[in-house]
């Protein structure tokens, strides 16, 4: 199953994919947390789009589809959560290219909907750990001791590109180049809207709701997937 994950910057799409990925065994692919262990490792690809994600602009979609490709290309029979691409139309019909190969296709679309101010206060609060990739949120879900994460001891910090000026941008990115995806998926009929305002368990709740309708569809038994 490829599931793509859709939803403003801040709408809870890392912290939602994560979780499910973990209790349903599936590949969670997210190419913002790709892009900034590249960033951080100093790679070839890291040096070429750093100045993108520190604007927060998006990576060329030459190398971000590469990047996607070759991950998925180390596995390509597995179930997938893709968790920040495609982020734009271009990104969705090399993605169907690259899925056909194993005659695979986006199965589902999740779009976590969210208005974009309440996308800019999360930002504004927003904390992350830099070595395993844990959210925190200054107000909502605080760390148990100041810049440190609970799970792993890393540190944790506000990501750069949360700062408000790039925020703003990211989200007006968000809006321009990929809320025609949503339009893209509802012509296929894949499009399920999800209400990402409130509680994250309720979010959570509903995400799986979602999957548990695809794979009751797919399998014809009710059996409800993994
Ligand atoms: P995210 O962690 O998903 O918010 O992504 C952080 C940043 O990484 C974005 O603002 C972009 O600069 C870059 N990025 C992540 N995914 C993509 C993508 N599919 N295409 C282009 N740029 C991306």
């Amino acid at each position: 199953m490829i599931a793509v994950v859709l939803g403003a910057p801040g709408s809870g799409k890392g912290t939602q994919s994560r979780l499910l990925s973990e209790k349903h065994h599936l590949s969670h692919v997210a190419t913002g947390d790709i892009l900034r262990s590249e960033i951080a490792m100093g790679t070839a690809l890291g040096r070429q789009a750093d100045g993108y994600v520190k604007k927060g602009q998006l990576v060329p979609d030459e190398l971000v589809t590469a990047m996607l490709a070759s991950r998925i290309e180390r596995a390509p029979n597995d179930d997938y959560f893709l968790d920040g691409f495609p982020r734009n139309l271009r990104q969705a019909e090399e993605l169907d290219k690259l899925l056909k190969r194993w005659d695979g296709r986006v199965d589902t679309a999740l779009f976590l909907s969210l208005p974009a101010a309440e996308a800019l206060k999360r930002l504004s609060a927003r904390q992350i750990c830099a070595k395993c990739g844990a959210v925190y949120n200054a107000v909502t879900k605080p760390v148990r001791k100041p810049g440190v994460c609970d799970a792993c001891g890393g540190d944790v910090v506000a990501r750069g590109d949360d700062a408000k000026e790039t925020a703003v941008r990211r989200i007006a990115v968000y809006e321009k180049e990929t809320t025609p995806l949503l339009d893209h998926y509802r012509r296929r009929g894949i499009l399920r809207e999800i209400d990402a305002a409130g509680d994250p368990i309720r979010v959570s709740r509903a995400m799986e709701a979602a999957l548990a309708d695809f794979w009751d569809h797919r399998d014809g038994d009710g059996s409800g997937g993994t």
